[in-house]
């Protein structure tokens, strides 16, 4: 294969590894565990140290495996450059890490994953101060920035409520701020929408969920677009300052958080992630498919009292979501009736299964306020608009129709 060409999206992250050298011509990139590399005399060593010849020091800083996923990430995202990280939380906690001191200011979507939403608390009582805003309208970002606010953070679609973010206005925002824009892109995937198209600089992907789709390897990544000058970016140590500046941040990254914090992602699950990805346009063109089937069913049924899902008419962003995302996603949420228990309405259903993970090929379902929204308290919930009632579905590929009668029996069955 030459560069000449440009291929489709699945085409390039089939053969990408091919690109390379590739040991005995194998076709996958081999899975290297070894944690030290030698070379062959030790001035060498000490150029790769100083970074003045490429390769690898150690495991924690980076390994050939991991190195050809980041490449892979980075082709997906068309970024400058990509680390990965053992989590996607280990991902937005390399934010915190690696670019915020004490004083400093953060806009966060309150609209978040909630383990995303408790990262932010532990950085406030470290002296960083987070405002929470609806991000679906850019003048409440506006409203919230100050002259300390470093970073706007935002998800594209928020888990669980669906709520789309004002993605493109709030980076023409942040770019005339030169403000660092954040976006985390877990739940649309590269392959349904890229952050740098509106502006963002860097780009969260947690791995774990619609790149692997398997749900046997955790990982997480950042991606930096490229778009952001770092010279505006006001805490960048002398020692990454010799780079030219569009290779500072990821500098800083990977030293200030990947190799002094160690959440450094392993071979092995790079590799599981890595054979995931080949199919991820492919799952996702189901997982969507079948996720407005069924949000179109729950929304026609009387026993249901809310739908959220941006590919349905009624979702107050619908049209946003049209324009910016390839297709809605793969994750939805409903309430149910109040005479309706939750927990009998999941313990009936046959193929959906009560559990916690989102892109995954098999359908799971999680009652949000009894679970993974548990810790915040019914306040925060309730202001983050999540009813008691909630249930949130991470869509898999099975047989549309199967998935769909699998929640009209259960509805049925009361
Ligand atoms: C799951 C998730 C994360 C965290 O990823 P982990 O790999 O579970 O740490 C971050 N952001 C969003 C939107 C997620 O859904």
């Amino acid at each position: 294969m030459n560069d000449k060409r440009q291929y489709g999206f699945t085409t390039t992250i089939l053969h990408s590894d091919r690109q390379k050298n590739i040991e005995h011509g194998s076709l996958h990139k081999p899975i290297h565990t070894s944690v030290a590399f030698g070379y062959k005399d030790a001035r060498e060593l000490a150029a790769v140290f100083q970074g003045r010849q490429p390769g690898y020091r150690y495991g924690r800083q980076g390994n050939p495996t991991v190195s050809a996923l980041e490449d892979k990430v980075n082709k997906m995202e068309n970024g400058y450059g990509t680390i990965c990280f053992s989590t996607g939380m280990a991902a937005i906690g390399a934010v915190a890490q690696a670019l915020l001191r004490d004083g400093d200011h953060v806009v966060s979507s309150a609209f978040l994953f909630g383990n995303t939403n408790s990262l932010w608390q532990t950085v406030a009582a470290q002296g960083v101060s987070v405002s929470m805003v609806d991000a679906t309208d850019v003048a409440n970002v506006e409203a919230a920035l100050t002259p300390a606010t470093r970073i706007v953070f935002v998800e594209t679609i928020a888990n669980p409520r669906t709520q789309v973010a004002d993605l493109a206005r709030i980076g023409a925002l942040c770019r005339e701020r030169g403000i660092l824009y954040i976006v985390d892109n877990t739940m649309t995937s590269p392959y349904l929408f890229q952050p740098k198209s509106v502006g963002a600089g860097l780009v969260v992907n947690a791995l774990t969920k619609s790149i692997a789709g398997h749900g046997i390897a955790l990982g997480g990544s950042l991606t930096d677009t490229g778009t952001y000058d770092w010279a505006r970016y006001p805490h960048i140590a002398e020692n990454y300052r010799k780079f030219p500046p569009v290779q500072w941040g990821m500098a800083q990254i990977r030293a200030k958080a990947l190799r002094d914090f160690g959440g450094s992602l392993g071979p092995e699950a790079a590799h599981h992630i890595a054979v995931g990805a080949e199919t991820m346009a492919l799952r996702l063109e189901r997982e969507c498919g079948n996720a407005l089937a069924l949000a179109r069913m729950l929304e026609a049924d009387e026993r249901v009292a809310a739908v959220h899902y941006p590919g349905l008419a009624s979702h107050p962003q619908h049209a946003l979501a049209g324009e910016l995302f390839r297709a809605y996603g793969s994750l939805l949420s409903f309430e149910l009736k109040d005479d309706i228990d939750c927990f009998d309405f999941l313990n009936r259903l046959q193929l959906a299964i009560p559990a916690s993970n989102l892109g995954d090929t098999r359908t799971l379902v999680i009652p949000v306020a009894h679970t993974i929204f548990y810790e915040m308290g019914a306040e925060r919930r309730a202001s983050m608009g999540i009813a008691e009632s909630l249930i949130r579905v991470s869509v898999g590929i099975e047989d549309t129709d199967d998935l769909v009668d699998d929640f009209r029996q259960a509805l049925a069955l009361q």
